[in-house]
């Protein structure tokens, strides 16, 4: 493993050209005040570890494991990765495995193997992981076989033929060509704790790699760092107080930013269990409330608050174990959470948070005008918040909406290699431009935060975020297509969904949501990207300065869809 060293900490080295550290008098100043431990995050893993061996670390509707069992597993698997594939400590691997057991082996397997994981999802197309993992440099990937319709194998082959991914490992099937995973515990079985490499990981290298951004263009990874990563974990578990006995429900991909940030690692930190949701089908999260007595679901989506409200067992199951029920990911509508509060006796929580860092929450015991219209204030002491006017250095007056800029000890300092990106998403000082809209209140005593719409050019589609101009690209390579814009139109469960505006070549057809959809999942977008509506223009409105107005064409949308539901209900 020879590489260029920046600087060298004992044992390890942080060697990362595309990576902007923290200054080093910040670093310090966080070590000073004890938020940062100056160990690898696998190794404030494998200490909660050891110290809650018989309990109960995971529950998946398959089975349940034990921190021993889990972890002993997740070492085997570490042993096992750098036996039988060519991956050393240092690389990265993508994954795209769903909320099953193995994808939590693999994670804190790769973390014992001082590999790191890249999350990625199995949503994810060949082009998609295939850009990514260029980026990154990463060469490992491990798929889940049975995952969807099991198009995974066959994407894995494609990927290796082109000779970016050289490693790939086979949860749940076999592959001939590629590494089974039961195959490689075995392989790791002879595995002791003090044989794996994760001891000589510099806490200030990369940890794990998150996702933000598109994948046409310059990639948006969020560089997660040992010892911020860890204590982004350790403040949300302090925060909500978990420890033995609390059961932690998690609904979504768990390979999510917060997957890992607000369940996986505060869980399994603190010594309580993740009970991991095989998806946010209301159904199945019903039946895990009920099988696992959950104090704590650290993220709903709006969508799934809405589809267990409106469930045939939402009313009838018993939820009274769950004290924090927390809403995030998207705008929370007031109605929803009156509902919540008089249908199911749930006083939501919310939050707002970023694979960047930041995380925000309303306290518990905060009034309604706090729980159902802030997303309350920051986690830590040492966070940092000032809401600049957009693209500028200046705040706003007291209580003005302007753009969310953040700093602190969890929030990332630049993206990884991304030098372009990074001059314009962080401010000279270092605070992230969010691109969300927000505004400051003073309410009962509390400083606390509004999330009042965004700058950035990103459809939320029930908490999935779709860059537009990642989809744009892609759709304008149809040959019959000469301009296209894709903007948010409301959806009263997903929040919003994609609406594709194309200007067409003179004399050509139009496309309709089909015919796009497969040329564009042909380019290898993912099904999630894909637009939800096609509207055929003669062109593009423009603003004032030339760009084109998707502020025009969402309230046309919007219009549109007020007509529809209008003449709906006319003949009904
Ligand atoms: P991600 O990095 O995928 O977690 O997405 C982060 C983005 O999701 C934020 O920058 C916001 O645009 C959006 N978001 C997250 N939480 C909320 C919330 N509670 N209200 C509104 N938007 C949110």
């Amino acid at each position: 493993m020879a590489k260029a060293t920046a600087h060298t900490f004992p044992g390890g080295e942080v060697d990362e050209p595309g990576l902007v550290p923290y200054p080093p008098d910040v670093e310090a100043r966080y070590r000073a005040a004890g938020l940062w431990s100056g160990r690898s995050l696998p190794a404030e893993l494998m200490s909660a570890a050891s110290a809650h061996a018989e309990r109960t670390a995971l529950i998946t509707p398959e089975g349940s494991w034990t921190y021993q069992e889990l972890f002993g597993e997740a070492q085997r698997f570490a042993a096992g990765l750098l036996e039988s594939t060519s991956l050393w400590p240092g690389d990265s691997m993508m994954f795209q495995m769903g909320n099953v057991a193995e994808t939590v082996v693999s994670y804190l397997g790769c973390l014992l193997a001082g590999v790191r994981p890249v999350c990625t999802l199995p949503q994810h197309g060949v082009r998609e992981i295939g850009v990514l993992a260029e980026h990154i440099g990463a060469r490992g990937l491990i798929l889940q076989a049975d995952f969807g319709r099991g198009q995974l194998p066959e994407n894995a082959r494609a990927l290796v033929a082109s000779g970016v991914i050289k490693d790939v490992v086979v949860a749940r099937g076999r592959t001939s060509a590629f590494v089974g995973y039961e195959e490689l515990l075995a392989s790791g079985a002879a595995a002791t704790p003090e044989a794996l490499p994760y001891h000589r990981r510099d806490p200030r290298g990369i940890a794990v790699f998150q996702l933000s951004g598109g994948t046409t263009g310059l990639p948006k990874i969020a560089p997660r760092l040992h010892e911020e990563y860890a204590y982004n974990a350790r403040v949300w578990a302090r925060t909500l107080g978990w420890g033995n006995g609390t059961v932690v429900l998690y609904p979504l991909p768990i390979m999510h930013n917060a997957g890992i940030a607000l369940a996986l690692q505060p869980a399994l930190l603190s010594g309580a269990t993740l009970a991991l949701a095989p998806s946010a089908d209301a159904g199945s999260v019903l039946d895990l409330i009920e099988a696992t007595r959950p104090r704590v679901i650290p993220l709903v989506p709006p969508a799934l608050a809405i589809r267990l409200l409106d469930h045939p067992r939402g009313r009838t199951t018993d939820l009274s174990s769950i004290s924090d029920f927390i809403v995030g990911g998207q705008k929370l509508a007031e109605d929803v959470a009156e509902r919540l509060r008089d249908e199911l006796g749930i006083a939501v929580r919310q939050k707002f948070g970023m694979a960047e860092g930041m995380f925000l929450l309303t306290p518990a015991h905060a009034g309604e005008r706090v729980r159902h219209h802030t997303v309350g204030e920051p986690l830590s002491p040492a966070d940092e918040i000032r809401i600049l006017r957009p693209g500028q250095d200046t705040e706003v007056h007291p209580g003005e909406i302007g753009e969310l800029c953040v700093r602190g000890p969890y929030t990332i300092r630049g993206y990884y290699r991304a030098e372009r990106h990074n001059a314009q998403a962080f401010t000279a000082d270092g605070f992230y431009r969010t691109g969300d809209l927000a505004r400051r209140h003073l309410i009962d005593g509390l400083t606390c935060y509004s999330i009042d719409g965004r700058i950035k050019d990103v459809i939320n589609r029930g908490v999935e975020k779709i860059h537009a101009d990642e989809v744009e690209e892609l759709i304008m390579r149809h040959p019959a297509i000469s301009n296209a814009a894709l903007v948010a139109m409301p959806d009263k469960v997903l929040g919003e969904r994609g609406c594709a505006y194309l200007v067409l070549e003179p004399g050509e057809q139009p496309l309709t949501v089909r015919s796009l959809g497969e040329f564009l999942l042909s380019q290898g977008l993912a099904k999630y990207k894909l637009p939800e509506r096609v509207e055929v223009v003669a062109g593009l409105p423009l603003s004032n300065v030339g760009k084109v107005s998707k502020k025009s064409l969402r309230e046309d949308i919007e219009a549109k869809l007020l007509a529809e539901d209008a003449a709906g209900l006319l003949d009904e």
